[in-house]
């Protein structure tokens, strides 16, 4: 008989974040404040940026996440910073948000290490996306010409300078493209680090605090209903990522949105194995080599509901499209496999900005982009408010256009 004993893989556990970025004493929470100017719910990368932005701008903010921070989709996420590599036809808006988001992050990365103390890995050797064989080559070179008539830097590979570039890759492979500007962050240490930057700016995190309601008086946001008790605010920003509509629907406003699940593993390398240097995407998975020797290998999309299991299927995609491209993998150690949900709208773009209800507002919807997005949306709430409206790409994401015209014949008032 076998002896399991010794196997230390917890399937469904999350890569957690590195010991020595803790945030706050585990159970502890602040006092609940009697009022603040802005309430937020969710502690994900979403309402955690926004939150670290408003207080550095010397406003009172309270973020009440019901769970630990980040234990939605953000510490799910790889961390690819993709904005060239996953751009799909159609997605002109969303490519000039992802963009402009793209151009912030080496700045944000660096206040945020400043702040927090927190190295955050970030690095940018750039995106490598790769064709296995022959017939994936059409299609990547599809997704090139796209990439060259939206003027990204994206530049063409054959299969031998691919190779070069990765040289651990499958000797079948048949051509690339390197996006250099497509860089990759850690949110293992990027949730924590945007927390200790937000509660060192003075604001109040509470962790394990659910949020109930929305407080409204006379049609408009007045605060959030906590497990901990009411916390009046001057506004109201709704970041609690796949479940914005538990807080908003009661209001009578409807976010489309559903979850899409994401199964992901992480592997640990070794000199004899080797790594990669690279962010490595083919048509089936993504690869991030980290610090430590870690790969993470991601990610399915599913439309399943709310069913977080880690199953065979989701395994299988992710060692089969491994096994394709990286032949030492079988080596690798399997370290975690874990799921998440990434808030989906209807038309895969974020959600950002006025609900029509005074005082609330919304941040969710972010996909499978809400690392790359994380430093544009805290500024476009920065700018919304404090100064009252967004500017530049992020104006376009109201949740507005999802809202169809009242068709000419319903105007009519009856009797006419
Ligand atoms: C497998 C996978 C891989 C991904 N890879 C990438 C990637 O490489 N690059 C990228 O940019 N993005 C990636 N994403 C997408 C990214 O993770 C999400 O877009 C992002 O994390 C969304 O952040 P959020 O803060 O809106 O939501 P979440 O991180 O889900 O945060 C919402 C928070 O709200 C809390 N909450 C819910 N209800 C309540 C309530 N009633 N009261 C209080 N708190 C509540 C939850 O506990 C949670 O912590 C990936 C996602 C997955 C699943």
């Amino acid at each position: 008989m076998a002896d399991y004993s010794s196997l230390n893989l917890d399937p469904g556990r999350r890569l957690a974040a590195p010991e020595d970025t803790s945030m706050v004493p585990a159970g502890e929470r602040p006092d609940m404040p009697t009022q603040v100017d802005v309430a937020i719910a969710g502690a994900g990368v979403i309402g955690l940026s926004i939150g670290w932005r408003l207080a550095a701008r010397g406003m009172s903010v309270a973020v009440f996440d019901r769970d630990t921070t980040g234990a939605g989709a953000s510490l799910a996420a790889t961390g690819m910073l993709a904005a060239a590599a996953e751009h799909e036809p159609g997605g002109d808006e969303l490519l000039k948000l992802a963009l402009e988001s793209q151009a912030l992050w080496p700045h944000y990365r660096q206040m945020l290490e400043a702040e927090s103390g927190i190295d955050i890995d970030y690095r940018d050797e750039g995106t490598l996306l790769v064709a296995n064989n022959r017939d994936e080559v059409e299609r990547l070179r599809f997704r090139h010409e796209l990439q060259q008539r939206c003027g990204l830097d994206a530049q063409w590979l054959n299969a031998r300078e691919t190779r070069a570039l990765e040289p651990g890759l499958r000797a079948s492979v048949a051509g690339g493209i390197l996006c250099k500007g497509d860089h990759q962050v850690d949110p293992r240490p990027m949730v924590p680090a945007l927390a200790r930057a937000f509660v060192r700016q003075g604001g109040l995190l509470f962790e394990n605090t659910a949020v109930t309601a929305v407080d409204t008086a006379g049609g408009a946001a007045t605060g959030l209903q906590t497990a901990a008790g009411l916390c009046k605010a001057k506004s109201v920003v709704i970041a609690n990522g796949v479940w914005a509509n538990d807080l908003i629907e009661p209001l009578g406003v409807d976010v489309p949105m559903r979850p899409l699940r994401g199964q992901a593993m992480s592997l640990i390398t070794t000199r004899q194995t080797g790594t990669l240097s690279h962010v490595v995407w083919t048509e089936q998975i993504h690869l991030a080599p980290k610090r430590n020797g870690r790969l993470v290998v991601g990610a399915t999309v599913e439309d399943m509901g709310f069913h977080a299991a880690v199953t065979a299927g989701g395994a299988l995609a992710l060692l089969e499209g491994l096994h394709r491209a990286l032949p030492s993998s079988e080596e690798m150690e399997v370290e975690a496999i874990w799921s998440g949900f990434r808030p989906t709208s209807d038309d895969d773009a974020p959600i950002m900005g006025e609900t029509g209800i005074p005082g609330l507002t919304l941040a969710t919807g972010h996909h499978r982009n809400g690392i790359l997005l994380a430093p544009i949306t805290g500024q476009a709430f920065e700018q919304l408010l404090t100064a009252g409206t967004m500017q530049g790409a992020a104006t376009g994401f109201g949740l507005d256009r999802f809202r169809k015209p009242v068709p000419a014949a319903a105007k009519v008032p009856a009797g006419e």
